[in-house]
C-alpha cells in the first residue's frame, strides 16, 4: 500500500477564513451605505487581500468608503456570532427569499445559510470564523468601477491591513520631511507650492518673452551675421529669436550651449547631429 503525504496549510486556511467572512462583512456594509440594490456580483480571495464586486451605479467617494469601512469595523469590534442554519432549499426561498443566491447559485438541497447579521443572509459554503472578532480590523483600500453598474472593492485585514496602515503612514511622513510640515498642514502646504509654482510658471514665460523681443532688436538693429547667446536655451526660444532675424538679415547664424542655427550659405564644423529645415539647419552641439 502507498503511504500519501497530506498537507494542510492551516495558517493559509486561516487567513482565508478571515477574509472570507470579512466579504459577507464588506457586502452587508455596503448594503447598509449605499441602498438595497447593492448585490454581490462575485468575489476572490487571495491569502493577502480579498475583492468583492458590488453592483452600484456610481464610483464610490471617499465618504461612502469609509462609512463602510466604519460599519464593517464595529461589526468586527463587536465580536458577533457567525451563525450558520441548514435548511432545506424550499424552506430557506420560503424564509428569505433569493437574497440567499448572491453569492452564486448552489446546486444543493439543503442550504447552508451564513448570518453574520440579522440581515445578512447568504447561501454560502465557504469557510467561515465562529466569531467576527478574530478578522482584528478590515480596510478597503481601493473601490474601482470596473464595468457599468458594477463597483470592486479590494480590501484587506487584520496583519495586512496594520501594514497596508504603516506603509501610507510612511509615505505621508516622507512626503511632509520634503516640506518640512506635520501631516495636518501638508494639503495646504502642497496647494500653495502647487499655486506659486503655476504664478512662477507664467512669469517665467512672460520674462522669457520679453527677453527673445530684447535679442531680437539687439540683432537686428547690429546687422551681425553671427550672434551668441549664451545660457542653456531650449530650442523653440532660439528658434523664435532666430526665424524674427532671417527675416532681415538673410545670412545669419544664431549660436547657444546645446544648438546652432544657420542659413544654408553658412558652414558649421564640429556637431553632434544636423537637422535640416529646408533654408537653415539646426546643429544639436
Ligand atoms: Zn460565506
Amino acid at each position: 500500500m502507498k503511504e500519501v503525504e497530506i498537507n494542510v496549510d492551516l495558517n493559509h486556511r486561516e487567513k482565508l477564513r478571515r477574509l472570507h467572512t470579512a466579504t459577507h462583512i464588506v457586502n452587508y456594509s455596503a448594503r447598509k451605505v449605499l441602498g438595497n440594490h447593492v448585490w454581490q456580483n462575485g468575489s476572490n480571495l487571495k491569502a493577502e487581500f480579498g475583492t468583492l464586486d458590488i453592483t452600484h451605479y456610481d464610483n464610490l467617494s471617499e465618504k461612502e468608503i469609509y462609512e463602510i469601512e466604519k460599519i464593517a469595523n464595529e461589526t468586527i469590534f463587536e465580536n458577533k456570532k457567525v451563525q450558520v442554519e441548514e435548511l432545506d432549499r424550499g424552506d430557506a426561498e420560503k424564509k428569505y427569499g433569493f437574497v440567499l443566491y448572491q453569492g452564486g447559485a448552489i446546486p444543493m438541497k439543503k442550504l447552508r445559510i451564513i448570518h453574520v447579521f440579522d440581515s445578512d443572509i447568504e447561501a454560502c459554503g465557504g469557510i467561515h470564523m465562529q466569531y467576527t472578532g478574530g478578522i482584528g480590523i478590515v480596510k478597503i483600500i481601493d473601490a474601482t468601477k470596473i464595468q457599468d453598474g458594477v463597483i470592486r472593492l479590494k480590501y484587506v485585514v487584520r496583519d495586512y491591513a496594520l501594514d497596508f496602515i504603516s506603509d501610507r503612514q510612511a509615505i505621508l511622513n516622507e512626503a511632509c520631511s520634503v516640506f518640512t510640515v506635520s501631516p495636518t498642514q501638508l494639503p495646504k502646504t502642497c496647494e500653495k507650492f502647487f499655486n506659486e509654482w503655476k504664478e512662477q510658471k507664467k512669469d517665467i514665460e512672460k520674462l522669457k518673452n520679453q527677453l527673445k523681443t530684447s535679442y531680437i532688436e539687439q540683432i537686428i538693429s547690429s546687422r551681425k551675421k553671427s550672434f551668441l547667446i549664451s545660457g542653456d536655451w531650449d530650442m523653440g526660444f532660439l528658434l523664435d529669436i532666430f526665424n524674427s532675424v532671417v527675416n532681415e538679415i538673410p545670412s545669419f547664424k544664431l549660436e547657444s550651449e546645446k544648438f546652432i542655427f544657420a542659413t544654408n550659405d553658412l558652414k558649421v564644423e564640429k556637431f553632434k547631429k544636423q537637422i535640416p529645415k529646408g533654408k537653415f539647419n539646426i546643429y544639436v552641439m
